[in-house]
């Protein structure tokens, strides 16, 4: 069974079946234990006349029996015969001496055995009138007596004998309506419930037709209708809409990351290439040789970095980047990474200066932390002219600390500074690409990756903090990394401190 529209109308149907069955037991139960009253009140009600009758007439001083006994015992005297001839049924008549005095029409009809044993029956019944049921003559009988209330009677009982076949048939009659009926409530029960399920199961379909449409791979800018809003199926498919949203962004950031790693990798192999056929040309002199090494070797580099970057990203991706977290003191972090920034400068004509340096320790991974503050601080010398310059401050506040890089440079425009996080961004390429002059071993050239300030944005959340960035077109920059400062127990502090203090 694989739909869940056959699956439901199976569950439904053995429900009802059951729910039915149940019901048909009750209501047989009950009809049984009905009739079967009926029949011991009708009993009742008829020795109750017959009693009267006869009572009646032995109030009234009269003899029962026929003057002398016949020869096969006592009779009744036959006004009173006739009376008791008129009633329908089968009873008897018993005297007190426990001889019989009447017999009703039917029971006279009896075979000898069938009267013997209904007469044994008569004989044995409680006259509290409560029924027994036995079996004679072939068939099933409901027996019932009574004594009569006059203490001066001459009779013992009177008893009554019904034929439960009349209970049986009723019964049939039951049974047999049931079992026509029941079968086509089932099939048309079963005939709805499937239409019903069907009716209830169709956006599921045309769902499943409109995602499989949409998921081929070309079309996930597709959403799926939504029909009544606020119903199962809408949530479903406004759930569904936003995953196809989320896989949209994430397909498209995939692709766009390929094309990029891939655009960035091939420069640089063509490169590469030239570089090294140059090399190995017969016609070229070692000088020149030499100069096409040391630019394939710097082309190397840039490609190591690139694939360096792209490694550390990844892994971020994945959660697999393991952060050494220790408390880390910035102060000396701070003076490492100005004095950096400071040799930087004078290659580059920058004034670097760092007015504000507050203590404070943070909780986190000494590499990374340095990494991502030197990656701005170099940014800042990249993207400024000569003559201007950058300063670095750490401020403290409250639970948090704010590490600072200002530059006066040539700024980011405010369209380009929403995406100056994301990976291979870059501001303007033209505008920011530089070629090195080889001058100095320190000097940083313009026109990176786009990576550096997705890999700091990460190392900054990883820390728990955030980076943000204010900067206006030609006026400058300022990148702030704000970070939670780390609860150092007072003597684990001075600890922490002694050891930054110390040499080496
Ligand atoms: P890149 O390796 O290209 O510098 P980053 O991710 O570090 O990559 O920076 C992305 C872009 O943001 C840069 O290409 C540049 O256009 C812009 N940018 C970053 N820092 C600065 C800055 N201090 N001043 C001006 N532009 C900047």
């Amino acid at each position: 069974m694989s739909s869940i529209r056959a699956r439901l109308t199976t569950s439904f149907a053995a429900a009802l079946l059951a729910t039915m069955a149940a019901f048909a037991v009750t209501l047989f139960v009950a009809r049984r234990a009905r009739i079967y009253d009926e029949l011991q009140r009708g009993a009742l009600a008829q020795v109750e006349l017959v009693l009267g009758i006869v009572g009646q007439a032995e109030l009234r001083g009269r003899r029962l029996a026929a003057v002398g006994d016949s020869l096969v015992g006592p009779v009744l005297t036959p006004d009173l015969q006739d009376v008791l001839d008129e009633i329908p049924g089968y009873f008897l008549v018993i005297r007190n001496d426990g001889r019989f005095l009447y017999f009703s029409p039917a029971v006279r009809r009896f075979s000898l055995d069938t009267l013997t044993r209904l007469q044994d029956a008569a004989l044995a019944a409680p006259t509290s009138g409560n029924a027994r049921v036995l079996e004679f003559g072939g068939r099933e009988w409901l027996v019932v007596a009574r004594a009569p209330r006059s203490v001066k009677s001459t009779l013992s009982r009177v008893a009554v004998a019904v034929d439960t076949r009349s209970r049986d048939q009723a019964l049939s009659e039951v049974l047999g309506t049931l079992v026509v009926i029941a079968p086509l409530l089932l099939i048309a029960a079963i005939g709805v419930a499937y239409a019903i399920a069907g009716r209830a199961f169709e956006p599921v379909d045309r769902m499943i037709n409109e995602v499989q449409a949409i998921t081929d791979g070309r079309s996930l800018h597709r959403r799926l209708p939504v029909d009544e809003p606020g119903d199962e199926f809408a949530r479903l498919a406004i759930t569904l809409n936003e995953m196809m949203e989320r896989l949209e962004k994430s397909f498209g950031g995939l692709r766009r990351f390929t094309a990029d790693a891939s655009h960035e990798l091939k420069t640089p192999l063509t490169v590469l290439r030239a570089d090294v056929e140059r090399a190995m040309s017969p016609n070229v002199v070692r000088a020149e040789r030499l100069i096409a090494l040391e630019e394939a070797l710097h082309e190397t580099t840039r490609m190591a970095d690139l694939v360096d970057s792209l490694l550390t990203l990844a892994r971020a991706d994945e959660g697999r980047f393991d952060l050494h977290r220790e408390p880390v003191d910035l102060e000396p972090l701070a003076h490492e990474v100005f004095e950096t920034a400071v040799i930087l400068g004078e290659d580059a004509g920058l004034a670097v200066s760092m007015p504000n340096l507050e203590a404070a320790t943070v909780l986190g991974d000494f590499t990374r932390l340095r990494q991502m503050f030197l990656n701005l601080v170099m940014n800042s010398v990249k993207y400024s002219p000569r003559g201007g310059s950058v300063e670095i401050t750490i401020l403290r506040s409250g639970r948090t600390v704010a590490f600072s890089v200002r530059d006066t440079g040539i700024g980011i425009s405010a369209a380009d500074l929403p995406h100056v996080f994301e990976r291979f961004y870059r501001a303007d390429r033209a505008r920011t690409r530089k070629a090195p002059t080889g001058d100095s071993p320190l000097e940083i050239e313009r026109g990176g990756f786009g990576l550096g300030l997705a890999i700091c944005q990460w190392i900054a959340e990883a820390h728990g903090g955030a980076i943000s960035v204010r900067s206006r077109l030609g006026r400058g920059s300022t990148f702030t990394v704000t970070l939670p400062v780390a609860e150092i127990p007072e003597s684990s502090a001075t600890a922490v401190a002694s050891v930054a203090a110390s040499p080496g």
